[in-house]
């Protein structure tokens, strides 16, 4: 197929965080083996490599055409050095990549990205259970569970919902959590404001988690609420696991670091959650998609349960802080990256969950919606759903 006459490769080129990248875009058979080297580095504990890949899969989803020939791709800005030129030109003439295939059957990968699937287990940690002492599966850890005397009580959580917490979470459950949450949070205290964020927001059908945010109508107001919150559903016996992680927000420290320390975590008060979600009849699982598992607290030993385990993130935002910290836990990654990036090199600003800092003239750019940061940063207003790079 010709280039669309409407495609400008300058336009595309100028600023990639102008650029939409949409759920549904042109070029999925080639996007597939950039995102599957994505993960495969990812979990292997090479970032940077990841990170290439992410970029060029995020460039090729934002393309309003699909591509025929490696020619259409010239000059493009965001394909990176050549290999990944190589696996896209190799897609295009066989229809797959040999590399993906060899990669995609590696023992070590398949075993590492089992183990760092779990809740409480990351990259360091899986490779670290899978050279020092041979684990492999889920099954391994419990057989050597005494053993491995891991400290985190999360793991022990990971492995125990292990089959719940692998299951992809629908919108509908994400919804259902919202509502519970909402719930709880009107008898404690009124006007507050409730918004799913992550992936639902950005209009996936599924998530890994539910991401909440939580604020009220003046700054302060918000304090306290979470524990009591915590408290309240815990009581209701909605909470399997939780962990709070206090506010650590000095304006200080967190927008005057130096610039190429651009962090990821913010410094909000939140909660970290494994919610025990109650189902409908009709949610119910299959008996067998339920694994049983023992670490010290098997599951109720019928097959039938009327709940399921979900993780849930809680964020707690003073309102002054709320169009950014929306913005940033909608993601995606990758485009908050981007945003932090472009910020920082060409508009000498800091961007984070917290705010905008201008570096020249150290002070925060206040800003009310979403809308109002796109503006901030003199960037047309880009949609949830066009934020999926
Ligand atoms: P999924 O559907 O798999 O959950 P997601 O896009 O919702 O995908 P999350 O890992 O839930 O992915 O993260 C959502 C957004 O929140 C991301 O853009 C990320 O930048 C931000 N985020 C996640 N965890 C933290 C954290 N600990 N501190 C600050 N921001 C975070
Ligand atoms: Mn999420
Ligand atoms: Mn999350």
């Amino acid at each position: 197929a010709k280039l669309p006459k409407k495609f400008e490769k300058n336009r595309f080129n100028e600023n990639i965080c102008e650029r939409n990248a949409p759920l549904q875009h042109h070029n999925q058979v080639l996007v597939e083996p950039l995102l599957f080297l994505n993960e495969y580095w990812t979990v292997m504990g090479d970032e940077r490599r990841a990170l290439a890949y992410s970029k060029a899969a995020a460039t090729i989803k934002c393309l309003p055409f699909t591509v025929t020939t490696l020619t259409e791709l010239d000059d493009l800005k965001g394909l990176g050095s050549g290999h990944c030129l190589k696996v896209i030109q190799e897609t295009l003439e066989r229809g797959h990549c040999q590399e993906v295939i060899v990669k995609r059957d590696s023992m070590k990968f398949q075993s590492l990205k089992i183990l760092s699937s779990v809740y409480g287990i990351g990259p360091s940690l899986a490779l670290k259970l899978h050279s020092n002492h041979g684990v492999s599966s889920v099954q391994d850890i419990l057989k050597l569970w005494n053993q491995l005397a891991l400290a985190d009580e999360r793991i022990k959580v990971g492995v125990t919902y292990y089959a719940d917490l692998s299951t992809p979470v629908s919108c509908t459950l994400a919804k259902k959590i919202k509502g519970i949450v909402e719930y709880e949070l009107s008898i404690i205290k009124d006007d507050f404001r409730i918004e799913i964020a992550g992936g639902f927001r950005r209009g996936k059908k599924n998530g890994h988690d539910v991401d909440i945010l939580i604020t009220y109508t003046t700054d302060g107001e918000e304090k306290g609420i979470l524990s009591s919150l915590m408290k309240h559903l815990n009581h209701k016996g909605y909470i399997l696991h939780w962990r709070l992680e206090k506010s650590s927000f000095d304006e200080e420290a967190v927008f005057t670091r130096s610039p190429d320390q651009i962090s990821v975590m913010d410094h909000f008060e939140k909660s970290f959650c494994v919610f025990k979600c109650p189902l409908q009849g009709n949610e119910i699982p299959e008996t067998e998609r339920t694994i049983r598992i023992d670490v010290n607290e098997p599951f109720p030993s019928q097959e039938q349960r009327n709940w399921r385990a979900i993780r849930v993130d809680l964020i707690m935002v003073p309102k002054s802080q709320w169009a950014y910290a929306l913005l940033g836990w909608t993601g995606s990654k990758l485009f908050m990256r981007m945003l932090r990036h472009y910020s920082n090199a060409h508009l000498q600003k800091t961007l984070n969950s917290h705010g905008l800092w201008d570096k020249r003239e150290n002070k925060l750019i206040p800003a009310e919606s979403e809308e109002d940061v796109f503006k901030n940063l003199g960037l047309s207003y880009k949609d949830p759903s066009h934020r999926n790079f």
